[in-house]
């Protein structure tokens, strides 16, 4: 499947807020939010304020779509199995997102951002209930233990990750014990309980059309 491959700095500039792709430097002054707070390219400055009903609703599904770092048609599968649910389909897109396993592996400090997150799964770093998986969407369910295989615990990579890990907010549905590198997803969250600046509202609504 391809990927983004330019600089994610521009995604962030081009949504206007800080996305955190980077890691440690999305912390730092060096930030290109902080340095370049305009939307990139020649026009860049210049680009007109005024925002149809449309073109936001455009822009929720593109941040929401960085932020997890999926592809439009995955994530449009999302919304298609959020929309065959019962409930409130911007808060289960929400929930299936948050539930990727990269995603949580981010989210428990094992990795400063979730592409590296999704790096540590595909190669095989991480076990779910014991078992290693490598596939970055799998969808955990409550009560599954992801760990840092045995093996993989001395690199540097995952160390330097956990150490810098007080700057990631543990979620008070999410547990980790850094001795055992292991934690739990205890709950699916609410969307009171998922930090992420995006209304979802507008994304059913653009797929709704
Ligand atoms: Fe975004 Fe991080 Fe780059 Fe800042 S440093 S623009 S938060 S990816």
């Amino acid at each position: 499947m391809g990927r983004y491959t330019d600089s994610v700095c521009r995604l962030c500039r081009r949504e206007g807020i800080r996305l955190y792709l980077k890691g440690d430097r999305c912390y730092s002054d060096k930030c290109a939010i902080e340095r370049r707070s305009y939307p990139p390219g020649e026009h860049g400055q210049s680009r007109r304020q005024k925002v149809s009903p449309y073109g936001q609703q455009l822009r929720e599904k593109q941040k929401a779509r960085r932020i997890y770092g999926v592809m439009e048609r995955q994530f449009r599968n999302y919304f298609k199995k959020a929309s065959r649910k019962q409930g409130v389909t911007g808060e289960i897109l929400l929930q299936l997102l948050e539930t990727r396993l990269d995603n949580l592996v981010y989210r428990m400090g094992i990795a400063q951002s979730r592409n590296a997150a999704r790096q540590l799964v595909k190669h095989g770093h991480v076990t779910v209930n014991g078992r290693r998986v490598d596939i970055p969407s799998y969808h955990v369910r409550p009560g599954e233990v992801i760990s840092v295989s045995e093996k993989s615990r001395n690199k540097d990579l995952v160390k330097e990750a956990v150490a810098n890990r007080r700057r990631t907010e543990m979620q008070s549905w999410l547990n980790f014990d850094e001795k055992d590198m292991s934690g739990v997803l205890l709950q699916v969250p609410s969307r009171e309980d998922i930090p992420v600046p995006v209304q979802e509202q507008l994304i059913v609504e653009l797929y709704s059309k």
